[in-house]
């Protein structure tokens, strides 16, 4: 029986919801664009999760992120409406990409009711994706630099300045968490296809597809 629009479904314990997802083995599902989970914004974590559950949750994240493959992922996005998400780059890129895009590889983190801030005017503008958006790519122009406040899984405080492509995974994810995805910020047209972006705009930077598909990029 279909439900009537615009009625929110009948409230369920978030930790019945992360056990139940946690039931089937392997990856968890990821929720495309156009799922009100990922426009609604989340909860702060409060322990809403008991330790050992938490542990495990962020387990699956980490797995789903892996198995995508991504660089980031964040709880709404397997339908979970807690302000939790993980990120983790090996960064496998020429060396005049790494250079470029400041891509080095990011350790595994866990984000506990992360936000960020600018650190100054700065702007890096590059295609990137979303593990819920999957098939295409846009630019982005992104703060170059942020100060990420945020506790770890353990429950420490983390106040911490990203540059570089993990500035640009920082921001992405932590913008999931405000019900926001990349094409919200995006140059839509800019917009491009997995194969249109690997065929015509690997480059480093994307000035060329800036010329090309007429966008603007900051100075
Ligand atoms: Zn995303």
């Amino acid at each position: 029986m279909a439900t009537e629009p615009g009625r929110s479904a009948p409230r369920v314990p978030l930790s019945d919801l992360v056990e139940e997802l946690l039931e089937h083995e392997g990856p968890l599902p990821i929720v495309p664009a156009g799922d009100p989970v990922l426009r609604r914004g989340t909860e702060p974590f409060d322990g809403q999760l008991d330790p050992r559950l938490l542990t495990r949750f962020v387990a699956a994240l980490r797995a789903t992120m892996h198995a995508a493959p991504g660089v980031g992922l964040a709880a709404p996005q397997v339908g979970v409406p807690l302000r939790i998400a993980v990120i983790e780059d090996p960064a496998p890129v020429s060396d005049e990409v790494r250079l470029v895009r400041g891509r080095v590889p990011q350790p595994f983190r866990v984000l506990v009711n992360p936000s960020y801030d600018a650190t100054g005017p700065g702007r890096a503008a590059f295609y990137e994706g979303c593990l819920s958006v999957p098939g295409w790519q846009a630019v982005v122009a992104r703060h170059a630099e942020v100060r990420l406040t945020a506790f770890d899984e353990h429950g420490n405080a983390v106040d911490e300045v990203f540059d570089g492509w993990p500035a640009r995974i920082v921001q992405h994810e932590t913008d999931h968490l405000d019900g926001l995805l990349y094409l919200d910020r995006a140059e839509l047209r800019s917009l491009s296809s997995n194969q249109a972006a690997a065929e015509l705009w690997s480059q480093p930077t994307p000035d060329r597809a800036a010329e090309l598909l007429g966008f603007t990029l900051p100075s």
